[in-house]
């Protein structure tokens, strides 16, 4: 996020209720139809997940590290850091019913987990979901901001060329007419991201179709799947849909050709979607990651693989890199940050995560590695596995 976008997130938070969606995706289908209020489904799951990362006690009992921003001091930047959340509420959406949501997503949350091929889609389409029910809000935000200016071109060329020459102070207008080619350039923007919300949308969408699909008829989807599982339950989780434009290592994955085309243009085909869904959860005594992507997108595939044939700490390291610069929606045991972390590296990792989330044309890549202990007893009494904690 540029100074602009924290601008706007600030902006979507304060007026989410006008942008917000509270939308069954599925509205009709035809296996089920829709039942019942759409609900705040959790995009990481409440009961065997969160519950199992969030402090089992103490005063931050029930609840969960997220990586934010919060306004500086001075109100003038907003600055990354741990925040705490309960789990009641953390990584909900409204885009399901409760008919929809209990029916797509039980065979993840009644079941253990087992990697199969349908437990796999389900996690990767609830990760592309959210984002698609995100990018939609977006878009109706965008909407709501711009009003009448939406089909209105109101920067036009000979604005675009004289703006920088005013900022620069190299030429002087009225502050009536500065104000006006601002609030231009103002709207242009939203316009755009409008625009690139639009293109997300229908790409997100194809995804989802697709895994459901496979999800419901068992058919083979143009998706696929690379599952690795770490030793240990550690306290982290998250769900996630992203485009990678670098690898763990920080190196260029998708050209800036490629990256251009991907800003400007939906993709023709699933072979050319970049999104990749990310989960990672702990359950059963381990650390379970999940990566999904276009069966097209072979270079992303290649950097996978480069990924798991490190050792474990070079692949833990290059894990914590991939989610701190791409993932916002990921939860941590407040305990297990605070025990295993100092204030410096607790520090870092706000800082590794706000680089790419200021600018997402930028990868720090750093050695940080959030799978750093040995999961503590208490974390290990509290994944299920019939331990018969309420859901
Ligand atoms: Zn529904």
């Amino acid at each position: 996020m540029n100074s602009e976008q924290i601008e706007f997130k600030k902006l979507l938070g304060q007026t989410q209720k006008e942008a917000s969606i509270k939308a069954c995706l599925r509205v009709g289908d035809e296996q089920l139809e829709c039942s019942g209020k759409v609900v705040h489904a959790h995009s990481i799951q409440r009961g065997k997940i969160l519950e199992s990362i969030a402090d089992g006690g103490g005063e931050n009992e029930g609840k969960i590290y997220h990586l934010g921003f919060s306004p500086a001091e001075d109100m003038q930047s907003m600055q990354p850091e741990f925040k705490l959340q309960g789990i009641k509420k953390f990584s909900t959406f409204t885009g399901f019913c409760g008919g929809h949501d209990k029916a797509i997503f039980q065979p993840i949350e009644d079941v253990a987990f087992s990697a199969t091929t349908k437990q796999q889609n389900i996690y990767a389409y609830r990760a592309a979901a959210k984002e698609l029910h995100s990018n939609l809000e977006s878009k109706t935000f965008c909407e709501v901001l711009l009003g009448d200016k939406l089909n209105v071109d109101d920067f036009p060329p000979h604005y675009q060329m004289m703006l920088p020459h005013i900022k620069r102070g190299e030429r002087v207008v009225p502050d009536f007419i500065l104000e006006v080619i601002l609030q231009g350039e103002k709207n242009h923007n939203i316009r755009i991201r409008h625009m690139q919300c639009g293109h997300s949308i229908s790409e997100l969408q194809q995804i989802c179709d697709n895994l459901t699909n496979a999800i419901e008829r068992e058919e083979s989807s143009e998706f696929e799947h690379v599952y690795h599982a770490l030793e240990g339950a550690f306290p982290i989780a998250c769900s996630a849909s992203f485009i990678p434009y670098f690898d763990h290592d920080g190196r260029r994955i998708i050209s800036k050709q490629e990256e251009q085309r991907v800003a400007q243009s939906s993709a023709a085909s699933h072979a050319d979607m970049k999104n990749v869904m990310l989960n990672v959860f702990p359950e059963g005594g381990k650390t379970h990651i999940i990566f999904t992507f276009s069966k097209g997108n072979l270079s992303f595939k290649a950097s996978i693989e480069r990924l798991l044939k490190l050792e474990d700490e070079a692949l833990k390291i290059g894990l914590s890199n991939i989610v701190l610069n791409y993932v916002e929606n990921s939860a941590y045991g407040p305990k297990y940050i605070n025990d295993n972390f100092s204030p410096d590296q607790i520090k870092k990792i706000a800082e590794v995560f706000a680089v790419s989330a200021i600018d997402r044309d930028k990868f720090r890549k750093s050695d940080i590695n959030l799978f750093v202990a040995r999961p503590t007893a208490t974390t290990q009494r509290l994944v299920p596995g019939g331990s018969g904690r309420e859901r």
